[in-house]
């Protein structure tokens, strides 16, 4: 082999060692330097969803309160955990099993903002929430996809959806939440089904999902699953419900995605924590299997 050669072989060593260090440092300085914790508790309300976040800048939310008679769950919940107040209060869509215990929450804590989707419908439940609302003097903010509940440095709090104002199906006006601590992510379904799905599928990858609609078939598509790609899924659903969610297949799909599939029904509350870096889980009763 002549000098020439041996030259050009060192060359090319040289720049191999170079794009290794530079994609090195690359995805180094991706890493978002973070402090503290966030708090995901999955508070079982039996069929229906409830789910109390405590953010790392000391704010905290509330995403659904489940039926009416499950609100005491919920405040005792809050209340075990020394909150007086909430920051942010979310009812996904004005469904019983996730707007029912809301009206009593309101009553009781000093609230920040409301988030509700634009939609019409005229249950008594959703009336009476909507009544004491306006009774107590707050206001409601109309969920949109786009908005941007929190957004500093390492922690973004954001709305996917509803996008459109013309769904068929309740379910569909369901406020979507996206939250992006560190270099974790999560994904609030509430109980949106494919149709959603399919709009925001390039936006949903995320490390833990809460499922949508009790992981009933509606919702929770081949695509979608794979699109999300999570570590952990949480689905909310009642013992022995009258519906038989969740669905076995959607599980089974979840599972066979790669995800730890962690259920209401079967481990009572569910707290899942993140550091900005690695995920943790905690159950009150370990699963059957
Ligand atoms: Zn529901």
């Amino acid at each position: 082999m002549n000098y020439f050669k041996k030259f050009l072989i060192l060359l090319f060593i040289i720049f191999i060692a170079l794009v290794v260090k530079y994609y090195g440092d690359y995805s180094f300085s991706s890493d978002v330097e973070v402090n503290g914790k966030f708090i995901a508790s999955f508070i079982d309300v039996g069929q229906g969803d409830s789910i109390f976040l405590e953010f790392p800048n000391g704010k905290n939310m509330l995403i659904d309160a489940g039926e009416n008679y499950e609100s005491e769950t919920v405040q005792s919940f809050i209340n075990s955990k020394g909150y007086f107040s909430l920051d942010y209060v979310v009812g996904t869509h004005p469904h019983t099993d996730h707007i029912g215990g809301l009206e009593s929450i309101i009553r009781r804590y000093e609230i920040g903002e409301i988030y509700l989707p634009k939609v019409v419908h005229t249950s008594k439940t959703y009336e009476n929430l909507l009544t004491t609302i306006n009774e107590l003097g707050y206001k409601v903010n109309s969920a949109i996809s786009g908005m941007e509940i929190i957004n500093e440095k390492g922690l973004e709090v954001k709305i996917l959806s509803p996008k459109n104002s013309n769904y068929s199906e309740l379910n569909n006006y369901s406020v979507v939440i996206k939250i992006v601590f560190g270099n974790t992510s999560f994904l609030f379904m509430g109980d949106a089904e494919t149709v959603v799905e399919d709009e925001i599928l390039d936006e949903v990858n995320a490390d833990v999902v809460k499922v949508g609609h009790h992981g009933s078939d509606t919702s929770s598509s081949e695509e979608f699953v794979k699109s999300v790609n999570a570590k952990y899924a949480v689905i909310m659903s009642g013992f022995d419900n009258q519906y038989d969610l969740p669905d076995k297949a959607i599980v089974d799909r979840w599972k066979s995605n790669g995800a730890e599939v962690y259920n209401t029904s079967e481990n009572g509350n569910v707290i899942i924590t993140s550091d900005g870096r690695n995920i943790t889980v905690e159950v009150e009763h370990e699963s059957y299997n």
